[in-house]
C-alpha cells in the first residue's frame, strides 16, 4: 500500500491487488515505528493519521522473571515523533488507501487474488488475479511482489529463498481489557518464555511464544492447564482467562525468517516479507517493509514514470535494503535463540539475566535497542517525485 502510494503521488498508474475484503487481519502486529510515523510528516500526513486512535508507547518495558526492567527509551530519538505508535494495522492500510486514492493514477482492487503471473519472453508483464467477478488480468511495466510471507509471486516467479530455523511459533489470542489493568508492557519474559500483551484498545492481543510444533502437547495437557501457564506470566488476567473456553479460540502462527537470494526477476520485485519474512521478534517487520517500499518509490518512481525498468534498477533496490534486512533478521534469530527458546531458564534462580541488569543499571544503554527498534539501520526519506 505504501508503494502504491508513493508510485501513484508520482504520477505512475498503479493498480493494488487485496485478496481480502478488508485489511480486518489480526495477525501482522500494530506497530507504526518512529520512522514511519517521520514519512508520515514528510508526506504531509502526520498531523491527521495521529488523529486516528491509538497509544503512544515512549518507553518499552519488559516484566522479566517478574521485574520490570526499562528496554527501549525513544524520547531521545532525532525524529519528530518520540514514540512508537500502537494502531490496529487495519486502521493503518485503510488510512493510506483512503488518502491513495485521491490520486487520479491509483486504482485498489479488493478482492483480487493473484495466482498466477503473466509471463512473455522469460519477463514478467502483469498477474492473473481471482475476483468476485470473475478473472482479472492487470498488466504492468513492473509487478511488486508485496505479498506477505506465503508470497505467491515469489514462489510462481520461483525466486529462490533462503530458510532460517525458526524454533519458535505464536499461540494468538484476544483477552478483554479492563480500566485498571497496567499500561502496555512489551513482554513478559519467564526463564526463557515469553508472553506479549498488544493494546487494541478494548481488548488485549496475546502472543504466547512456544517452541516450535509443541501446540499438539499443549492442546493435550488441556485448556485449565494453559490457562494457568498465562496467568503464571501475567498475573492480572487471572479473572479473565477462562474467555479462553474453546481451542479455536487459540490460533497458532507459524513463524518464519526468509529471504530471497535475488529479490527480483524482469519485469519483477518483491518487498516486504515476500522478499524477506520476518519474525514477530523486535516488532520490526511492518517498519522494514514500508522501508522497502521508500526505497522503491525512491529508485524506481522516476523510470517508471516513463515506461519498464530495467532489471539493474531492481538489483538496485535489493542492493539498498538487503543489510538493513540481513541485521534485523540477525538480530531476530539471535533473539529466538538467546532469549526466547529457554536456554536462559538453567539458572532458575537467576533473578534478571546481564543484559536486562545492564539496561536497568545505565539508563543511557535503553536509547541503543531505541534506535534499533524505532528507527531500524539506515531509515529512508521521501525523495520520490510527487506528481501533484
Ligand atoms: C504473530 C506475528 C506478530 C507480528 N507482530 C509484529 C509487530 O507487532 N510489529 C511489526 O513491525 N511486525 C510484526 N510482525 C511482522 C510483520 O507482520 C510483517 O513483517 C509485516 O506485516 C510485513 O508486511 P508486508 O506488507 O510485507 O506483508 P503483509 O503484512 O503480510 O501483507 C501482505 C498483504 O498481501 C495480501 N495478499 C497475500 N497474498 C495475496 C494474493 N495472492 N493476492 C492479493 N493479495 C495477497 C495479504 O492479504 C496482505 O494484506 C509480526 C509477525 C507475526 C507472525
Amino acid at each position: 500500500m505504501m508503494a502504491g502510494y508513493l508510485l501513484a503521488r508520482a504520477g505512475v498508474q498503479v493498480a493494488v491487488l487485496e485478496k481480502h475484503s478488508d485489511f480486518n487481519r489480526d495477525f501482522r502486529g500494530d506497530t507504526i515505528h518512529p520512522s514511519t510515523l517521520e514519512l508520515m510528516y514528510e508526506l504531509g500526513l502526520l498531523d491527521e493519521f495521529l488523529k486516528l486512535p491509538h497509544q503512544e508507547l515512549r518507553e518499552l518495558r519488559a516484566v522479566v522473571n517478574g521485574q520490570v526492567v526499562p528496554a527501549a527509551d525513544f524520547t531521545k530519538l532525532p525524529t519528530r515523533c518520540k514514540f512508537i505508535a500502537f494502531m490496529p494495522q487495519w486502521d493503518f492500510l485503510n488510512f493510506l488507501s483512503s488518502h491513495a486514492k485521491r490520486f487520479p493514477t491509483f486504482e485498489l482492487y479488493m478482492e483480487a487474488e493473484v495466482v498466477n503471473l503473466l509471463m512473455e519472453d522469460s519477463r514478467v508483464v502483469g498477474v492473473r488475479a481471482k475476483t468476485a467477478s470473475g478473472e482479472l488480468e492487470v498488466r504492468a511495466d513492473l509487478v511488486i511482489g508485496a505479498d506477505g510471507r506465503h508470497s505467491i509471486v515469489h514462489s510462481r516467479a520461483g525466486l529462490e529463498q533462503r530458510e532460517f530455523g525458526v524454533p519458535i511459533d505464536v499461540l494468538w489470542m484476544r483477552i478483554s481489557k479492563k480500566q485498571d489493568d497496567p499500561k502496555q508492557t512489551l513482554g513478559f519474559f519467564q526463564h526463557g518464555r515469553l508472553v506479549v500483551l498488544l493494546d487494541r484498545d478494548d481488548y488485549w492481543q496475546c502472543g504466547f511464544v512456544i517452541p516450535k510444533g509443541q501446540f499438539e502437547q499443549i492442546k493435550e495437557r488441556g485448556l485449565a492447564q494453559f490457562q494457568n501457564e498465562l496467568v503464571s506470566f501475567v498475573s492480572f488476567l487471572r479473572d479473565r482467562v477462562a474467555e479462553l473456553d474453546d481451542w479455536s479460540k487459540i490460533k497458532l502462527l507459524t513463524v518464519q525468517v526468509n529471504r530471497l537470494r535475488n529479490w527480483y526477476c524482469e519485469g519483477l520485485l518483491c518487498i516486504g516479507d515476500s522478499a524477506h519474512a520476518m519474525s514477530p521478534a523486535g516488532g520490526v517487520g511492518i517498519n522494514l517493509a514500508i522501508q522497502d517500499a521508500v526505497a522503491t518509490a525512491n529508485l524506481l518512481a522516476e523510470k517508471l514514470q516513463r515506461g519498464p525498468v530495467h532489471v539493474d534498477d531492481l538489483r538496485k533496490v535489493q542492493a539498498r535494503r538487503e543489510w538493513p534486512t540481513r541485521l534485523i533478521q540477525a538480530m531476530q534469530i539471535f533473539i529466538h535463540r538467546r532469549v526466547v527458546t529457554g536456554r536462559t531458564s538453567n539458572d532458575k534462580k537467576a533473578s534478571l539475566p546481564f543484559v536486562a541488569r545492564l539496561l536497568k543499571w545505565f539508563p543511557i544503554l535503553r536509547q541503543l535497542p531505541a534506535r534499533f527498534i524505532g528507527m531500524g539501520p539506515r531509515p529512508e526519506h521521501i525523495h520520490s517525485p510527487t506528481a501533484v
